[in-house]
């Protein structure tokens, strides 16, 4: 057990304010070990809060939900327990890191793709599927692929999910529901139990890949949802689909023109336009991917020309071939275009890539967009960037994502920071906006100033009936008491039946 007071200070970090203190921090290195840890916590009535790597950045790093808890990290336990190349799947620790899982698929079984988010390559793939997060390949619905969860619930006693609860069931790695109440989704936003064990499935290379990039004006947000739906429903479209906005691809490498500054605080106008026409982008971006045989992505090509050319201003395929050709003409294309392809490709590239399952550390020079400095190697909590993200789910229709959208900028209007909006198509019937509110911890009244835009925009998303997909630290108490009292009281006894006295993770989604 570790109670350094300056290790345990570090642990309390992250890329906003709080006052919530850390106690202890524990690492046990096996199921049996974080059993005992548990034990131990019920019986002495002391708070713990599991993370598996603590790099939840934006939404609170590894901070628990409440003050003096002792946070139990499980990065020790990061053995990859089977890798089925037939059945595609993987069971893994919560140790595990999207790094890790990508190099042993790549040794082991390399015509099967992870998928990764686009936060670090070191972040866990447990740690983001129990929070039911999201990558970008058609396995993108994280807690969607997976199954087979080994829970330690707050008593220190065992419970597997699905199949797994029957021993000997031949299909617990393949088959999710087993028989009678599912109760894995149980494990996931809650404070119920602490996951050991998961299964997660893993995407078949497809034979050709291409991914495809467009721009879009303003007022062509309405059809593009209209399109994107379609594309999706009748299943020309498998992955989610990301549509940006043109502060999220400006701020994407991090560097706020402090020279053109107006000391408002915000963005000037000016500097805006410049640095639109520096990256060559438009009110919104959009960027997706088809996988397949060469005949279907050929099918899902010409719907999506057919659906996507009227409303944007540009649309451009790309695959390895194209990717490989533009990676050498960079020079000459500048010479003769003045567009830095080289600009482009660097923001192009890790997206691309992100369609294909390989993770990147190239996002997180977002989170350094108010920074005067960006590092060579990027750490969020230390070195102050301020990050905090609001998220809000609309159904994929023009008429609500409209108003979802005219919300967010309503707000900032009243903050001095840039609405960046990164919203995904999850599903067939639903987009995601995730927006974030990016600033400088080291500048004065800063904290303040973010977490009361935060704030105010959850509040006002909520109101008009765009709820989060998930929360931070920051979110719990506000979103905590919308929740109906009818369901509050449920997910209260079922907490009050497992934690009697508490101890896990009090105040994570619930009490
Ligand atoms: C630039 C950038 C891009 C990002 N892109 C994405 C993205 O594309 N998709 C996305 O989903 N997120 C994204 N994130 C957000 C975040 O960084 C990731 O979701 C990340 O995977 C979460 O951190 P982690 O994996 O270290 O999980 P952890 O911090 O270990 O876990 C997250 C929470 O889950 C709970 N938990 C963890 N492990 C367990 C367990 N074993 N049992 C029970 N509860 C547990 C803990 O309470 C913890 O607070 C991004 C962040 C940044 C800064």
């Amino acid at each position: 057990m570790i109670v350094d007071p300056a290790l345990l200070a570090m642990r309390a970090r992250a890329t906003f304010a709080s006052d919530h203190r850390v106690a202890a921090l524990v690492r046990p290195g096996s199921v049996t070990q974080v059993q005992a840890c548990m034990r131990i916590a019920a019986s002495q009535r002391i708070p713990v809060y599991p993370v598996s790597s603590g790099r939840n950045w934006g939404y609170g790093s590894s901070l628990p939900a409440s003050d003096g808890n002792a946070i139990i990290d499980l990065s020790r336990m990061n053995a990859i327990l089977e890798i089925n190349p037939r059945l595609a799947y993987a069971t893994i620790e919560p140790g595990v890191t999207q790094r890790q899982l990508m190099q042993a698929l790549q040794d082991i079984t390399p015509a099967l793709w992870l998928d990764a988010t686009g936060s670090s390559p070191d972040c866990s793939i447990i740690g983001n599927t129990v929070e039911r997060g999201f990558g970008h390949t058609p396995y993108g619905d994280h807690f969607g692929h997976a199954c087979a969860l080994q829970v330690v619930l707050p008593d220190g006693r065992l419970v597997e999910t699905g199949f797994g609860q029957f021993p000997g069931a031949a299909a617990t790695p393949v088959y999710r529901w087993g028989v009678g109440p599912a109760i894995d989704g149980l494990f996931t936003q809650s404070n119920l139990g602490i996951v050991t064990r998961m299964t997660v499935w893993l995407m078949p290379e497809p034979a050709y890949f291409q991914a495809f990039f467009l721009r879009a004006r303003e007022s062509a947000l309405e059809p593009m949802v209209d399109a994107l739906r379609t594309l999706r429903l009748e299943g020309s479209l498998r992955s989610s689909i990301h549509l940006v906005n043109a502060f999220k691809v400006i701020s994407s490498d991090g560097r706020f023109p402090w020279g053109l500054a107006d000391g408002t605080g915000r963005l000037p106008e000016e500097a805006t336009r410049q640095l639109i026409a520096r990256w060559g982008c438009q009110a919104w971006n959009g960027s997706g991917a088809l996988y397949g045989s060469r005949a279907q992505v050929a099918a899902s090509r010409r719907r999506v020309l057919e659906l996507l050319r009227p409303v944007a201003t540009e649309l451009r395929f790309l695959d390895d071939r194209t990717i490989g050709i533009a990676g050498r003409l960079r020079t000459p294309y500048k010479w003769f275009t003045g567009v830095d392809l080289a600009q482009a490709m660097a923001l192009v590239k890790p997206v691309y890539e992100l369609m294909k399952g390989i993770p990147t550390s190239r996002m997180l020079a977002s989170t350094y967009w108010r920074k005067r400095e960006i590092p060579d190697e990027f750490d969020p909590d230390r070195d102050r960037c301020g990050l905090i993200w609001v998220n809000a789910v609309a159904p994929a229709d023009p008429v609500q994502v409209r108003r979802m959208v005219t919300i967010v900028e309503t707000v900032f209007r009243k903050h001095p920071f840039e609405p960046a909006m990164s919203m995904t198509l999850r599903t067939e019937r639903a987009v995601d906006n995730i927006i974030s509110i990016t600033y400088d911890r080291d500048r004065d009244g800063e904290d303040e100033r973010a977490m009361a835009c935060h704030d105010e925009l959850l509040s006002a998303l909520m109101d008009e009936g765009f709820y989060p997909y998930r929360l931070g630290v920051q979110s719990m108490a506000l979103a905590a008491q919308r929740r109906d009292p009818s369901a509050r009281e449920l997910i209260d006894r079922l907490k009050h039946a497992l934690d009697p006295h508490g101890t896990l993770a009090p105040g994570r989604y619930a009490g």
